[in-house]
């Protein structure tokens, strides 16, 4: 059986590559082929609240995949929530909501946008999970502690207010963590948090791949070969 995995996307949708020099701007066609991929290789999709839920202590089961969209972009709610409300398919957008509405620091023109608090409620409404990805996306690593205890905590009850649902999980900014910064998110009360690199499942450092923002299923299947190489 196929080893479980959680994907990180940004944004999804058509730009200009000079917009976003981080290539955090997946295709639309680039997702649609990954989602195709997996569904036709047999695995089946959670949301990272049902992964906490139901497997926090081992990480996704075998044939599992997770989809996550870190950061909050409109077009989550715009271009991706259509799409994967098409297949069926569940995905975890992780927000700050002390940014909800601003421009994100790497993209550049409309496909930068963030989401507003009315449209992360929306995407909440339509079924999709929201997770906290901090209040305003520091490194988490350089705060003291009472302002890393305000970006979980607070995040945590904002992401809540907006869904009215439990928030159980977390993402590190940039994917920076260390050991303070992942004892102060589990006493901020998230089952799991996650970080952006690839390796063994631990729950405070749990590992995602970022998937390829171009070309698909293709690039997707080599990718999770070679992270499978390098365990
Ligand atoms: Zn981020």
């Amino acid at each position: 059986m196929r080893r479980g995995l959680v994907l990180v996307h940004h944004g999804v949708g058509e730009t200009d590559p000079s917009a976003d020099p981080a290539h955090l701007v997946a295709g639309v066609g680039t997702l649609a082929a990954q989602l195709d991929w997996l569904a036709g290789r047999g695995y089946r999709f959670w949301s990272a609240d049902e992964l906490a839920r139901r497997a926090a202590a081992d990480g996704p089961p075998p044939g599992t995949a997770v989809l996550t969209f870190d950061d909050g972009l409109a077009d989550g709610l715009s271009v991706a929530a259509p799409l994967l409300r098409d297949r069926g398919v569940p995905a975890t957008f992780f927000v700050c909501p002390g940014l909800l509405g601003a421009q994100h620091e790497l993209v550049a023109g409309p496909r930068g946008r963030l989401l507003s608090a009315e449209e992360a409620r929306e995407l909440g409404s339509l079924g999709f999970d929201l997770g906290a990805h901090s209040m305003t996306h520091p490194d988490l690593r350089s705060l003291d502690d009472g302002a890393l205890a305000r970006e979980a905590r607070d995040s945590r009850a904002r992401v809540e207010e907006l869904t009215g649902r439990p928030c159980r999980t977390f993402a590190y900014p940039y994917g920076l963590f260390d050991a303070r910064v992942e004892r102060a998110v589990e006493a901020a009360g998230y089952e799991v948090a996650f970080a952006w690199r690839p390796g063994r499942w631990r729950r405070f450092a749990a590992p995602r791949l970022p998937a390829p923002v171009r070309r698909g299923g293709r690039r997707l299947a080599l990718k999770l070969a070679r992270s499978r190489l390098r365990r």
